[in-house]
């Protein structure tokens, strides 16, 4: 099977649990107004490798792994590949490699996806807005899909972190950061909800692409900001009894 990857991170530590490697996939159906990697959008773009091969390259990074870490796929939007990633997370998980997927969640669950989350150690589930408006406004997409998602994941009992990024005067008030706690709350999958702050470094990719960004217009999210409403949200989540 072959698959179209972006790029590859050889090894980060804030893509899942661990020391992890993460794989870029190309193509992506959303078009975030704060998406940091326009680049991967094209789901023609990208090179062009067998799952085989892309395999056997991450295996020499296990020894980085440790007891924790391992390979996450991100994009773009890996469900758009996903009989791809199934192979993939297949031919890791028989080398003992733990798999991750960081999604939006916003694809229709169909027996391909299914397959994948067969072999799906842990996900990230970016929730990106808390209203379906917002949701639909700001990404093109369905909210109402990404919950559905997250049931499937309840259902499978997959770990799963949830994520949103606090862009400034959009996601950072105190209600949308509690509001993701109540969610979380109410999907036992959920072991963790991670906040990131809205940064503009993508700037350069969207003038190179000669595309305007949506929200150039606002500042980034200040770290100190971020810090007290991650310390909020972790109260929170303590009281619920929710943690990794
Ligand atoms: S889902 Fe991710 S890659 Fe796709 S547009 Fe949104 S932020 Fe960008």
């Amino acid at each position: 099977m072959i698959g179209r990857v972006h790029s590859i991170q050889s090894l980060g530590t804030v893509d899942g649990p661990g020391v992890r490697a993460v794989v870029f996939l190309s193509g992506c159906p959303l078009r975030c107004a704060f998406c940091h990697n326009p680049d991967t959008w094209d789901p023609h773009a990208g090179e062009e490798i067998e799952a085989s091969a892309l395999a056997e390259r991450l295996c020499r990074f296990k020894g980085y792994f440790g007891s924790e870490g391992g390979v996450t796929l991100s994009g773009g939007e890996p469900l758009m590949q996903a009989k791809f990633a199934s192979e993939l997370f297949h031919l890791l998980r028989e080398k003992g490699i733990h798999s991750a997927l960081d999604t939006s969640g916003c694809l229709p669950l169909t027996p391909e996806i299914g397959e994948l989350l067969d072999v799906t150690d842990y996900v990230l589930l970016d929730v990106k807005f808390e209203n379906r408006e917002d949701y639909r406004r700001f990404s093109g997409a369905e909210l109402g899909r990404v919950l559905d998602f997250l049931s499937e994941l309840d259902r499978r009992k997959i770990p799963t972190r949830l994520r949103r990024v606090v862009i400034p005067s959009m996601t950072d008030s105190d209600e949308s950061v509690l509001g993701l706690a109540e969610l979380a709350a109410e999907h036992p999958s959920v072991v963790g909800v991670e906040l990131l702050p809205f940064r503009k470094l993508c700037l350069s990719k969207y003038e190179a692409m000669k595309i305007p960004f949506p929200l150039a217009h606002l500042p980034e999210a200040g770290y100190d900001e971020v810090r007290r409403l991650q310390a909020l949200l972790d109260a929170h989540l303590a009281e619920l009894q929710i943690n990794e």
